[in-house]
Parts: C-alpha cells; structure tokens; sequence
C-alpha cells in the first residue's frame, strides 16, 4: 500500500465490510502482505486483543530491519568489487 494513491472511497475489508482510510489503519487491518490474514478473520481471544497490533509492529519492525539488510548487503558487494576482492 506504500507508494499507491490512496483509492476513492479508501480499502474496504470484503470479510468485515470497514473501509480503511489511511495507509496506518489499513496495514494493521490487512497486514503487510497478500498473504496476511485480516485482522478481522485472525482468531483472537478477549484477552489477545492488544495482539494483532503487537503483531503488526512487529511485522513492520521486520520489514524495516529486511530494508536495512538489504541495503548493507548491497554496500558490502559494492565494497568489494571496488576493492577488487569479488
Ligand atoms: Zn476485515
């Protein structure tokens, strides 16, 4: 969703029908994937209900820490093509 104009009307959920939006409620509604389950369809219990959010923190903790790696693999390959050793 980053990157993309937010669309008229924002993203609605076609399992719970709320509409998100901002890019922030609907990443934490729909996750950082196709491949995420919504947070409407994630079985949660009373007491995990600070859960999806923990978990979508986390999530983007990891996208972000992913970003970075990839970034420092990139300057280490750089790295040693201008020092010749790759
Ligand atoms: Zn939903």
């Amino acid at each position: 969703m980053t990157g993309r104009p937010i669309p008229p009307g924002g993203w609605p959920c076609f399992h719970c029908g709320e509409v998100f939006t901002t890019v922030e409620t609907a990443r934490e509604h729909f996750g950082f994937d196709l491949f995420a389950e919504p947070g409407c369809v994630a079985k949660l219990l009373p007491e995990e209900s600070n859960t999806l959010a923990q978990l979508r923190a986390a999530q983007s903790d990891v996208e972000r820490l992913r970003t970075a790696n990839e970034q420092m693999d990139y300057e280490v390959c750089a790295t040693e093509r201008a020092a010749g050793i790759a």
